[in-house]
């Protein structure tokens, strides 16, 4: 059992434009920061960036888990972090596991990145800047406008996404089950679309396994999975379609992968609107699991900082 000197600070980061999602309007990203050091002087650092609305901790907790940690943690006491912490259990955790991926090569190609799109029709003109950038995967939010409108965005967004490039649909679970079908029906003729994302609430599980049997167009569950207890859940009431998991607050790194990898999930990796650090941790994750689709990381623009 190793101890590790311990060393936290907290962060404020204000989005440049608050992110609209059908859960209201997110100003700032608040987070913390840790450092491990080891007995050699060797330091990692883990991030905790918690989405209590997501189903994680809220970020007092995460502070006050902090505190009570003091000036040193054991592996062991890493291993004791409570499932109610998940956003502490990985920033922690991912810290932890950095010591060994340290001395791993790491020679991989560059990870397929999805780019996140403003929601309503400011997305039209953004596709085509990011495009230039070398983006081919776009997500977009739905449910934020009156259907009408929003598919009348959606024709034009088609026409300006590359041929070649993917759009997937992101409903936060905001859109009524008729609303969800025109979605899926509108989508079904169109290849571009990878996937729709989250269109029902969290707990129609079965009424969206009753949707993907219907329609063409591939759905994907968001909030559903958003914690470790759900995404067995959801697997266990049959759900086989695609997961969207945000390792940041998906618990400890290692049982996550080992779920995922005992049970073949197709998984989308995506951000929590963390920093480098995080991200860095969840992108080595999905490296080790050799995902096939993008990931959702595409969010650094959303700052106005470069943290
Ligand atoms: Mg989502």
């Amino acid at each position: 059992m190793n101890t590790y000197q311990f060393n936290y600070s907290i962060y404020q980061r204000p989005f440049r434009q608050p992110l609209k999602t059908s859960h209201g309007a997110w100003k700032i990203r608040e987070g913390i920061i840790i450092k491990l050091t080891d007995s050699a002087g060797r330091s990692q650092q883990g991030e905790i960036a918690p989405i209590p609305w997501f189903g994680s901790e809220a970020i007092d907790r995460a502070i006050s888990c902090c505190q009570q940690v003091g000036e040193q943690i054991t592996t062991a006491q890493i291993y004791q972090i409570p499932d109610d912490l998940p956003a502490c259990q990985f920033g922690f955790g991912s810290a932890l596991i950095a010591f060994d991926a340290d001395s791993a090569t790491s020679d991989r190609s560059p990870i397929d990145i999805s780019a996140l799109l403003p929601s309503g029709a400011a997305a039209i003109e953004r596709i085509q800047a990011l495009s230039a950038q070398g983006y081919s995967t776009f997500k977009w939010k739905i449910g934020v406008l009156p259907i009408a409108q929003e598919m009348a965005i959606w024709t034009q967004l088609m026409m300006a996404l590359p041929h070649s490039a993917q759009l997937r649909l992101d409903a936060n679970g905001g859109l009524t089950e008729p609303a969800a079908e025109q979605w899926l029906e509108l989508c079904s003729g169109e290849i571009r679309i990878e996937f729709i994302e989250q269109p029902l609430a969290p707990d129609a599980i079965d009424r969206t396994i009753e949707l993907a049997q219907k329609y063409h167009t591939p759905i994907a569950l968001d909030e559903s999975v958003a914690t470790f207890d759900r995404l067995q859940l959801v697997y266990d009431r049959g759900w086989r379609g695609i997961y969207i998991i945000k390792p940041g607050i998906a618990g400890f790194p290692w049982r996550l992968v080992a779920f995922i990898t005992r049970h073949q999930l197709d998984v989308v990796f995506s951000s929590v609107m963390e920093t480098n650090i995080g991200a860095t941790a969840a992108l080595r994750l999905a490296s080790s699991l050799q995902l096939s689709r993008s990931m959702g990381f595409g969010v650094g623009d959303w700052f106005g900082d470069d943290l």
